[in-house]
């Protein structure tokens, strides 16, 4: 037996009692003739003591163990001298009799400490010892939970837990295929699914009803905080619903999971739901976040025409933020803002400020354009208040000026403490436009996917004016992250067609791409709909985290590479004649 007890539960009521423990050497401290050692296993810390008086050739042996060592010890419970009141085991220790070294370690490369001194690099290099920190694994533990309560939910309302595989045809989700070349169908490739929309539709042809599974998924897209190559969706599916029902029951859901993961009770009031159109004005974004206001007012009408200030006269749009009590800003601190929006990631050409002042008066960075009537009327529009600071950002292209706004105004957000880890604010944005249109492919895309139904009452624009019809989608969002999506399906196959033309397919390459499941809707498809959540941002969002790597255990890094693994990396020729694959040199 290599325990009887581990090194998180032993507590006062257990002096006395002759224990064994197994676990790693966290540190060790000599004292006088006492040595303390520090043992830990995933579920605590307990001190060890060796008295070199009652035995001077275990304290010793004790002496010479090094960090991580792997150790066997036996003993008995004693209460401490000096509590410890920062752990659960802080007011006993073990008083050791016997002492196995089951495994020597290595110094390890970083300390396995709650703050360690790590960078990023190396602890991704060596994740399997990132992972013995208590913050990290405790991300993982969240994680689990997460699961265990989706399962537990999802199954006391019916669903199903279906596994589809993985290596499957490529279906469009708007990102590039992970693909795999088949040695049994040489020349032909498999793609990893970017989710299993289709066959979660197909399931429901069968007549599984309510499906869901807790499943990875593989998009090759250039990463973000919140993105990684492979990620997990809670994927569901249900027949015979409507928008409604599909928002009611997964409301239910993010609900329960609060109460149950956070112990936040959200109340009964349902999610406000914003029409995208609306999220867009207000917030510039598709994906606002509710835990402040600062919301856009539109200044065209204010400022466009009404003085010499050029770059108001030609925008196409002029929008503004009111930061309360802003107004003292330095020179230094609008500046940093100016070289904020600046920045080639946001993309801004400037930032036009104005502060209000205790006397009421404005004064403002293009005060020599403008009448100061105009300034007054700036003010009045903005509802802004003596002490108050007004940023305005113009563009001549709405979509990009406003999301230029929109990451100023969480600039702001950030800056005034606005964000709060601990608060949560939760909605759906609906009414998302069917189409965008893509620069880059030179045609209309589907902006959630191809197989999202239109609303009925805009069916009949499709061919007339795409642009204005609306999907029946809809996205959950939570302080800004899109912690879910999905929508109503096509369950007909002559509007899934219509849909494809819509798209630019031929009707030869949408059958070729797509006949399985049109001609699956041939066969009795039930009207359904459903929702993918983003399993790593619930997680990495209920334990206050910045980036969904923190709660996988091993995730790739910026590069899309796992630096452990050393993955990708090439294969030998035998692998690549097998599958009949010829690599080009680079340059040729
Ligand atoms: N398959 C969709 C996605 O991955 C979600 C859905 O529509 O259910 O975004």
């Amino acid at each position: 037996m290599y325990r009887n007890r581990t090194c998180g539960e032993l507590r006062i009521e257990h002096v006395g009692e002759e224990v064994t423990l197994a676990g790693w050497v966290q540190r060790s401290r000599k004292m006088g003739g006492m040595t303390f050692v520090d043992l830990r296993d995933r579920y605590g810390i307990t001190q060890l003591v060796f008295n070199e008086e009652s035995d001077a050739e275990l304290c010793a042996r004790a002496n010479k163990l090094g960090r991580e060592f792997v150790i066997q010890v036996t003993g008995t419970v004693n209460e401490r001298y000096s509590k410890n009141d920062k752990i659960p085991t802080g007011d006993i220790e073990i008083i050791v009799s016997r002492l196995d070294i089951l495994n020597a370690s290595d110094t390890p490369p970083f300390t396995i400490e709650e703050n360690t001194d790590g960078g990023d690099d190396l602890r991704m290099k060596y994740r399997y010892l990132d992972l013995r920190r208590t913050n990290v694994r405790a991300n993982l533990e969240l994680r689990h939970k997460f699961c265990l309560a989706v399962r537990h939910f999802l199954d006391s309302k019916g669903f199903l837990e279906i596994e589809t595989p993985v290596l499957v045809g490529s279906t469009p989700e708007g990102a590039r295929d992970f693909i795999v070349p088949s040695r049994m169908n040489p020349g032909q490739f498999y793609a990893l699914p970017q989710s299993p929309q289709t066959l979660k539709q197909l399931l429901m042809v069968a007549g599984m009803d309510r499906y869901f599974q807790i499943v990875k998924c593989f998009r090759d897209e250039d990463l973000r905080a919140d993105r990684q190559p492979e990620f997990t969706q809670i994927d569901c599916e249900m027949s015979f619903v409507e928008q409604d029902d599909i928002i009611s029951l997964f409301e239910e859901m993010a609900k329960y999971l609060f109460k149950e993961i956070r112990g936040c009770d959200l109340g009964n009031a349902p999610f406000l739901r914003l029409p995208w159109s609306e999220a867009m004005r207000r917030f510039g974004s598709d994906k606002p976040d509710m835990r402040f206001g600062m919301e856009f007012v539109e200044l065209a009408d204010v400022l466009k025409g009404s003085g010499e200030f050029a770059v108001f006269n030609e925008a196409a749009y002029i929008g503004g933020i009111c930061a309360e009590g802003c107004a003292s800003y330095t020179r230094k601190q609008i500046d940093e803002l100016t070289n904020f929006v600046k920045s080639p990631q946001i993309g801004a050409k400037g930032l036009v400020y104005a502060r209000v002042g205790e006397d009421g008066t404005v004064k403002s960075s293009v005060d020599k354009f403008y009448a100061p009537e105009v300034l007054e009327r700036l003010k009045v529009t903005m509802n802004a208040h003596p002490g108050d600071l007004i940023l305005i950002i113009s563009g001549p292209d709405v979509m990009k000026a406003r999301k230029q706004l929109c990451e100023l105004r969480l600039e702001m957000g950030n800056r005034l403490g606005l964000r709060d880890k601990n608060r949560f604010a939760l909605l759906w944005v609906v009414d998302f436009p069917m189409f965008e249109w893509s620069e880059e492919e030179g045609r209309l895309m589907a902006m959630h996917h191809p197989f999202t139904a239109p609303r009925p009452e805009d069916v009949p624009l499709l061919e007339t004016d795409p642009a204005k019809v609306c999907a029946n989608a809809y996205d959950m969002v939570c302080n800004g992250v899109e912690v879910g999506g999905g929508s109503i399906r096509i369950h007909d196959a002559e509007l899934q067609a219509r849909i494809f033309k819509a798209l630019g397919f031929t009707p030869e390459r949408a059958q070729e791409q797509f006949g399985f499941l049109m001609n699956a809707f041939k066969y009795g498809a039930p009207p359904h709909g459903g929702l993918a959540y983003g399993l790593d941002r619930w997680v990495s969002l209920f334990a206050g985290l910045d980036s969904i790597r923190d709660c996988i255990a091993f995730p790739k890094n910026n590069s899309g590479r796992d630096v452990m693994l050393d993955a990708p990396s090439f294969v030998d020729q035998t692998q690549l004649d097998e599958l009949q694959l010829d690599l080009r040199p680079k340059d040729e």
